[in-house]
């Protein structure tokens, strides 16, 4: 089979590979739809020393069929044929994070995540073990679980993290996919949600997905408008996933406000003696628990979310070049292989 490579010199490389074998306690995945993740680019560009990205199969987004099961998987884990999302990270599966679904933060720090230390979605099949997949809702396709897998999920575990936001007038700043999800769940939970991009098209989008305003934040002073839409409260709640709107964030945010930082590289950094009387509450959030991945699976379907819509590509995995020469322009949208 072939599967796509990065050698790190922003190419993207289709290269043979032997078909996976499903060992001990391991499934392989007939994979049907593999996300493009905004991560990913790290190892197209090269910026990142870590992961085998010329040896390694990339995507982290994976979601299809089970093909295969080896020895010791229960029919309770996984059957041939169901219909399978990816948590793509295991650790030790002993430690306290990796009991409570969380194996990316393993405490042994002996854990692997697919397309960085193990192959990855973007090839016809993919073998992990078997408690890692979870299952995909008959109501939602497989282009929905992948972007579960990683970019929506990510929204999720972020909004999950902010605890009750219903009724607030909450901020998502940037409306690629992860934002736009965001914008999409904090709608459906019930928040008053305002949209900020730089980018037009984003920003219509956005409206698409239940922000109730938007803003362009190249065009219009930011701080004056959320004042403008708040009686000069400030927000009550920001999301941000754009990873350079840290300290715009903070000049928007009301007293008792709450943040969640997502977007990577970001920064922020604020003096305590000029903040500490708003009562803030700042926090991080990195993708989410096995639990909460199905769990936004479940809400998707619960609340007919139009998580398929998010994507604006789709792609065979023969058109791997054209299609990361495109994501690497990050000009709109998000993509997706399916096979
Ligand atoms: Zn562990
Ligand atoms: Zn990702």
């Amino acid at each position: 089979m072939q599967g796509i490579t990065f050698p790190g010199d922003r190419t993207a490389v289709l290269k043979d590979f032997p078909r996976p074998e499903p060992g001990p306690g391991e499934a392989v995945v007939r994979v049907k739809a593999s996300g493009m993740c905004g991560s990913d680019l790290h190892f197209y560009r090269g910026t990142v020393s870590f992961g085998g990205g010329a040896d390694t199969i990339q995507g982290h987004e994976p979601c299809g069929v089970v093909d295969a099961v080896g020895p010791g998987v229960t029919p309770d884990t996984a059957t041939v044929g169901d219909r399978v999302m990816v948590h793509h990270y295991w650790g030790c599966d002993a430690c306290a994070h990796c009991r409570t679904g969380w194996p990316q933060m393993c405490d042994r720090e002996n854990g692997h995540t697919v397309s960085i230390t193990t192959h990855g979605g973007h090839a016809p099949y993919l073998v992990v073990p078997a408690r890692t997949l979870l299952p995909l809702p008959d109501a939602l396709s497989y282009e929905a679980g992948a972007a579960i897998g990683c970019g929506t999920g990510t929204a999720w575990g972020g909004i999950r993290r902010l605890g009750d936001i219903g009724g607030t007038t909450l901020v998502v700043m940037g409306q690629g996919p992860v934002g736009l999800s965001g914008t999409m769940f904090a709608s459906a939970l019930g928040a008053r949600v305002v949209a900020v991009d730089v980018k037009d098209a984003r920003l219509e989008r956005a409206r698409a997905f239940g922000a109730s305003e938007v803003i362009n934040s190249a065009q219009a002073d930011l701080a004056e408008t959320i004042a403008d839409l708040t009686g000069g409260r400030g927000a009550d709640v920001i999301l941000e996933t754009s990873g350079v709107a840290g300290a715009d964030a903070l000049t928007i945010l009301g007293k008792w406000g709450r943040a969640c930082f997502i977007g990577l590289p970001g920064e922020v950094s604020f003096r305590t003696e000029q903040q500490y009387k708003k009562q803030w509450t700042l926090m991080t959030s990195w993708t989410m628990s096995t639990v909460e991945q199905a769990r936004c699976a479940d809400f998707a379907v619960e609340h007919r979310l139009p998580v398929d819509d998010l994507y604006t590509h789709r792609w065979s995995l023969g058109q791997a070049a054209e299609a990361y020469r495109w994501f690497d322009e990050q000009a709109d949208g998000k993509g997706v292989f399916v096979l």
